[in-house]
């Protein structure tokens, strides 16, 4: 029960940390997002909210229950982005708990015998990046980690609540750019989350193409930072603290 205990994560190391995670998750973070991780042997974090499954939406169709489910079969982690969708700052108690036990029964019967051991260790990803303070204690209680955005690099005493994420987001010269973060993150260790949603030829403003997308992990595979899911990661961190 450590996990529930260590709210506070220690980030420290010679050797940074790379992770790839999706939210939402548009199909094309399958198709192709997740086919360009296996080409380097790499695997992603996957951020799902049951309710947005199979749906279309302008420039984006939503991944299907057996996309999730193929997902988790080729080794990939499975994470929480509650039910709904909501931003969860809206919520109170009572409705915040019911995403968060609506997502879990989806992704239990999805899963099915993948759930064993991700419904242990679940991390979640804030809709919309919005934090709500006053939901720490349920999502501690809920989860192994709740990633935000804020374009930084987890470095030092870190809040397992408060996970910062970087965008991986159109056009794809920003994308491109993003090299200088790993750059920055190999001269000062640290864990950099990358997220993004659609990797897709035509991406919309919060994804960008399978050629972008791939040189970026090209250029983290090159830098010689180890790249791990975020429960990998959480896994390096917290027994490297206890040690
Ligand atoms: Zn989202």
């Amino acid at each position: 029960m450590r996990r529930f205990a260590a709210k506070t994560l220690h980030i420290s190391g010679e050797r940074p940390v790379i992770s790839f995670s999706f939210d939402d998750v548009p199909d094309s973070a399958l198709y192709n997002g997740a086919t360009i991780l296996e080409k380097y042997g790499l695997r992603g974090t996957f951020y799902i909210a049951g309710q947005l499954t199979g749906i279309s939406e302008p420039g984006r169709k939503l991944i299907s229950e057996a996309g999730i489910a193929e997902l988790a079969e080729r080794g990939h982690e499975i994470g929480c982005h509650t039910y709904s969708h909501p931003n969860i700052a809206t919520l109170n108690g009572a409705q915040l708990q019911n995403e968060i036990d609506q997502n879990h029964s989806f992704l239990s019967r999805i899963l099915g015998k993948h759930w064993g051991a991700a419904g242990s260790q679940l991390n979640f990803a804030y809709p919309y990046n919005a934090v709500s303070y006053f939901a720490y204690r349920r999502m501690a209680k809920n989860y192994r980690s709740c990633r935000a955005g804020e374009n930084r690099i987890n470095r030092g005493a870190t809040c397992l609540q408060m996970l910062f994420g970087m965008e991986i987001g159109r056009p794809d010269e920003d994308v491109v750019q993003l090299k200088a973060e790993i750059d920055a993150v190999k001269a000062q260790p640290g864990w950099l989350i990358f997220f993004t949603h659609d990797i897709s030829e035509t991406p919309t403003p919060y994804g960008c193409t399978p050629a972008a997308f791939e040189k970026l992990v090209q250029y983290a595979v090159q830098s010689g930072c180890e790249i791990l899911t975020v429960n990998e990661a959480l896994d390096r961190y917290i027994s490297a603290d206890a040690a």
